[in-house]
């Protein structure tokens, strides 16, 4: 919902959503409308009936569509592999291979960062979708490339579920000082955010305690409730890939749409775009990506583009209502502290979360939670079972506890403390899964606390009026 403090307000946001509307069509969640300012705080109870200095007229409220970016990745890759991709985690291109003639890119030297072997592969065409880190793979093909991408940070905290109402969350398109914030519910807890300022590329960027204050104080003036430091369970900082204009001054004029290119032959870069707009139907980032390689490696596909309709694994047969079959046909069986083993109830909230991140696979997970005493919760408060661990230790490439805890399930991102505190258990499954010895456990135990506390901010202020100095 969008709070709205003047009639002029209510206006021009409806009128905007209602063109919303329009441009959504058929693929329109459900219509947008005005609510009152009774029906509005019956809504959403935290929602503040005053500003600074104008009170509430009403809000209005548009439906979008959410998802689990970390299972919808892992899903894509698994789907791939099930469609005959070799898919490799934890490996990282360290050096193109060319050919002496013409100088075209024929392959890649490639690291396994798990073993740290190294292998050179040979390809008709390579594809540089590395995100914030694409020109760093493009100058490994010209060290003098021009930069493509102006990395911009954005930064996220979670609250307490308790800030927002489940199915509602809160979008102010411009504050006091013109930027967009939003509180939204997230996979049981809220979030919000968010910054969009220049940035270094790191591997692990951290959030500024100065980023975490501004947000926290940003919806503080929407908010009936005091949003307190210590309520944040987790902050984070991701980078945007944003293409670049060499022109544009700030990252706010950087457009946001995708870019594909083949400035080196036979390496083609895309770069910029969003998860949203990864399959759209037209000029959707992986169809350009695949044209360009198709183009550049002069290939000849099979057949035209099917993924239009193809669904991911576990999408197959899957209803909203599949968790009730989860719920009623399996237990949970676990083990006590004194080594009984009890069986406990496939209760809704772990039969819901199941089935959203695994589909109609979740039925596998809840046969290990049922069929190997795997059925406790990894953490108090949260739905993750043990037997997750071991499934995606199996079926889904979960190589690390840190790829558990932030690439597999979303703990890391939705609790700090709670991860930290699952994570003996989860490196305990996983040593059993991939046959770990007990300096590999230390070593897991110690990389998964190092990725933990990028969690926690870094004191350092560079954030004035959402940029960095
Ligand atoms: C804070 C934030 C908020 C966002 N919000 C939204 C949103 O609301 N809606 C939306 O649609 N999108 C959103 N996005 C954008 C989206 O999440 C992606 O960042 C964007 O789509 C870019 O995806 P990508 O696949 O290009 O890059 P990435 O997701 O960054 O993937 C790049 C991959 O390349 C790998 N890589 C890097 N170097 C190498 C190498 N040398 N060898 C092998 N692999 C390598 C990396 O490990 C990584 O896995 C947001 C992003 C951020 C940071």
């Amino acid at each position: 919902m969008t709070p709205c403090f003047n009639w002029f307000e209510v206006a021009y946001y409806w009128m905007g959503l209602k063109m919303y509307d329009l441009v959504a069509a058929r693929h329109i969640l459900h219509l947008s409308r005005y609510y009152s300012v009774q029906e509005s705080i019956e809504l959403f109870p935290t929602l503040a009936r005053k500003g600074k200095d104008k009170s509430l007229r009403g809000t209005v409220v548009y439906y979008d569509g959410q998802m689990n970016d970390s299972r919808l990745n892992v899903g894509l890759a698994c789907s791939a592999a099930l469609a005959g991709a070799a898919v490799l985690n934890h490996a990282e291109v360290i050096s193109f291979l060319k050919d002496e003639g013409s100088e075209r890119i024929i392959g890649a030297k490639i690291r396994d960062n798990l073993s740290g072997q190294e292998f050179e592969t040979y390809a008709e065409v390579v594809v540089n979708a590395a995100g914030p880190f694409c020109d760093s793979v493009r100058k490994m093909a010209n060290k003098d490339a021009q930069p493509m991408i102006c990395p911009s940070s954005g930064v996220h905290v979670v609250l307490p579920d308790y800030y927002s109402p489940e199915g509602m969350g809160l979008i102010v398109p411009k504050t006091k000082d013109g930027r967009v914030v939003f509180m939204l519910p997230w996979l049981g807890r809220t979030v919000a955010g968010t910054t969009d300022s220049n940035t270094s590329i790191t591997a692990l960027p951290e959030p500024h305690e100065d980023e975490i204050q501004f947000i926290l104080d940003a919806i503080c003036d929407y908010l009936n409730v005091k949003v307190r430091r210590t309520d944040v369970l987790s902050a984070w900082s991701g980078i945007r890939p944003l293409a670049m204009d060499p022109t544009a001054k700030n990252t706010e004029s950087i457009s946001r749409d995708h870019v594909v290119c083949e400035d080196f032959p036979g390496l083609v870069t895309i770069t910029g775009g969003k998860w949203t707009t990864y399959r759209r139907i037209i000029f959707s980032m992986a169809e350009d990506a695949v044209n360009a390689a198709i183009k550049s490696g002069k290939l000849s596909p099979r057949n035209e583009c099917i993924t239009g309709n193809l669904r991911l694994v576990g999408g197959d047969g899957w209803e909203s209502s599949s968790f009730t079959v989860l719920a009623q046909q399996y237990v949970r069986m676990k083990k006590t502290h004194g080594g009984k083993v009890v069986p406990g109830v496939m209760d809704t909230a772990s039969a819901k979360h199941l089935s959203h991140a695994y589909g109609t696979l979740a039925e596998r997970v809840a046969t290990i939670a049922q069929n190997e005493t795997l059925g406790k919760r990894l953490a108090h408060g949260y739905p993750y079972l043990e037997a997750e661990v071991a499934y995606c230790a199996r079926n889904e490439y979960c190589e690390s506890a840190i790829d558990f805890i932030a690439r597999r399930s979303r703990l890391a991102f939705l609790d700090t403390d709670a991860a930290g505190r699952a994570l003996p258990r989860i490196i305990e499954i996983l040593a059993k899964e991939h046959n770990w010895d007990r300096s590999r456990q230390k070593q897991e135990m110690q990389k998964a606390r190092e990725f933990l506390e990028t969690f926690k901010s870094s004191k350092n202020a560079q954030f004035h009026d959402g940029k960095h100095k």
